[in-house]
């Protein structure tokens, strides 16, 4: 049977909690466990698909077409397993599956309650599909104290007790801040967070103490006395130079070993840290350096770009250089007087990343222009690759009014709406104008690309899987006019209806994708296409 580990918050958001999970999954892996690592959102949105990016960071896509949490883009690059719908889940979910239920008359004329039906569905999400695991960890969102977690914490209190002794513990992330006018760290909001969290009845085993400064003995022992928790499962938590750096680094704090010991298992041998010794090396000794330039909407939020960003990272793993990234607001070539070749002519590479709506496509469609006329390598991720169809269409083809139907009705519909694909379950069908939630082209789909296309050389192969996320589709029935243009179809959905690729055979690197690469890259495993963009960038970078 599988063992638990809880994680909760304490004191203040944004402590790391999800990239700790992440690290832990990754240490016991690395131990020979199999893991599987889940998160859930104690907020009432059924998923975060309809949320803005700048709310809640990236929309993380699996396979199985869930949009979740970007937490889970964290388990799987850290873990190279693949999230899946059943690893994230919100308080919405969970009561849209309650109501539903209860419409239904499911419950026999019961009172519908938090306690037992939202917390037994709760814990039902944290047991389901377990059973060839040895270690789930469970990520709660928020904060211990939120009105909103409270259902998570009691389903946690009770699962506890459920599954028995020795089979889960509790990991409680807190801050330690250092007081610079008394120039001390404070151990007293932590003492006050467990203390909040035991009065829920859950006793945390190991403390993650998030410090900018190291622990001293003295305030591990002070913390380890208040809180009722070993001295050595206190693991001070320094901020890291690289994310990459922090399973290393909490591996030499102890933190794995403490976890086997809260479960009674004698930590034995060292984990096999070699996949996180030589991503360090490469990151911590690059050979060289490219400025790639990323042409987007919500620039002012990195989370936005979280997968994105990680991918460039590992395209620089992978060609051992540093990847710098220049996050460039779309809007500002919108300017009457904005002069892009000044912006733009520094960089070795230009990518312009998914998006929802029009504002800053024309800014887009300059760039991706310039990146053409000039031979910088470009990289058209969704959106991008569609604003990509357009700038040829218009420039080159000779369609003036080239449009996508995103932007509003348009007599030449380079990218339209479709209402209709097939997908591993069957057709799937949409109304024009139904709900926003849930009902994009999501998840992954195949694609099989022309054998003797630039991508094929890349992918090293001529059928692939990506993961989607999108409503709108490049328009097939404008192929034959832009390929007289240059830019050549070289992707397509099996049935051949659907274009998932574009490339300029007469341009040094020039890629359009409609699906999201970025989703699957991992530090250990870089995507072909960002080794290949950030190789291109590296070429470039040799001529300006
Ligand atoms: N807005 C576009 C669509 O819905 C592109 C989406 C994206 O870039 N992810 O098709």
């Amino acid at each position: 049977m599988a063992r638990f580990i809880f994680i909760t918050g304490g004191v203040v958001s944004s402590l790391g909690k999800g990239l700790m999970a992440a690290s832990l999954g990754a240490l016991l892996q690395a131990r020979g466990y199999r893991v599987r690592i889940r998160k859930f959102d104690p907020y009432l949105n059924v998923d975060p698909g309809t949320m803005s990016p700048y709310q809640h960071g990236e929309v993380y896509v699996t396979d199985d077409g869930a949009e979740t949490d970007l937490d889970l883009g964290h388990y799987e690059r850290f873990t190279g397993v693949a999230s899946r719908q059943s690893d994230n889940v919100t308080s919405g979910r969970i009561y849209q599956t309650i109501i539903t239920r209860e419409r239904r008359g499911d419950y026999l004329g019961a009172t519908v309650q938090v306690i037992p039906h939202v917390t037994d569905a709760i814990k039902a999400f944290a047991l389901a599909e377990t059973q060839d695991l040895d270690f789930v960890l469970c990520e709660i969102g928020g904060t211990v104290g939120d009105i909103e977690s409270l259902p998570f914490i009691e389903a946690i209190r009770q699962l506890r007790n459920d599954l028995g002794r020795g089979q889960s513990i509790s990991i409680h992330v807190t801050l330690v801040p250092f007081i610079a006018a008394a120039g001390e760290l404070k151990t007293k909001p932590t003492q006050h967070s467990v203390r909040e969290l035991a009065s829920l009845g859950v006793q945390p085993d190991v403390l993650v103490c998030r410090c900018e400064q190291p622990l001293p003995a003295s305030e591990r022992a002070k913390i380890a006395l208040f809180c009722n928790v070993p001295k050595e499962a206190v693991i001070p938590a320094l901020d890291a130079r690289s994310i990459y750096d922090v399973p290393a680094q909490y591996h030499a704090e102890g933190l794995d070993d403490e976890v086997l010991r809260a479960f009674g298992i004698a930590p034995s041998g060292q984990p096999d840290m070699q996949r996180w010794t030589d991503i360090m090396d490469r990151l911590a000794n690059p050979e060289g350096e490219v400025t790639v330039g990323v042409v987007g909407k919500y620039v002012g939020l990195p989370d936005a770009y979280k997968s994105l960003n990680e991918a460039l990272v590992h395209g620089g793993i992978a060609n051992r250089v540093k990847v710098n990234i220049q996050w460039i607001d779309a809007e500002l070539f919108e300017q009457p007087d904005s002069d892009i070749a000044a912006r733009l002519e520094p960089l070795h590479a230009i990518l312009v990343p998914g998006a929802f709506g029009e504002r800053g496509a024309q800014g887009k469609i300059a760039s991706i222009r310039f990146a053409r006329e000039r031979r910088v390598p470009y990289f058209g991720i969704c959106f991008g690759m569609q604003m990509a169809c357009v700038e040829a269409a218009r420039n080159l083809a000779g369609i003036a009014d080239a449009s996508s139907t995103e932007f509003g009705p348009t007599a030449e519909p380079i990218v339209g709406l479709i209402t209709e694909w097939m997908s591993a379950e069957g057709l799937q069908q949409r109304e024009a104008d139904g709900d926003l939630g849930g009902t994009m082209r999501l998840g992954a789909y195949p694609a099989t690309l022309a054998g003797n296309s630039h991508v094929a050389s890349i992918y090293g192969e001529t059928s692939i899987s990506e993961r989607h996320r999108h409503r709108y589709e490049v328009n097939i029935g404008y192929r034959d006019q832009l390929e007289a243009s240059g830019l050549v179809f070289t992707g397509l959905s099996p049935d051949g209806r659907l274009p998932e690729i574009v490339e300029r055979p007469d341009h040094p690197w020039f890629v359009g994708v409609q699906f999201h690469p970025e989703l699957k890259s991992k530090p250990f495993a870089p995507h072909p296409l960002f080794a290949s963009f950030i190789e291109a960038a590296l070429k470039q970078s040799r001529l300006v």
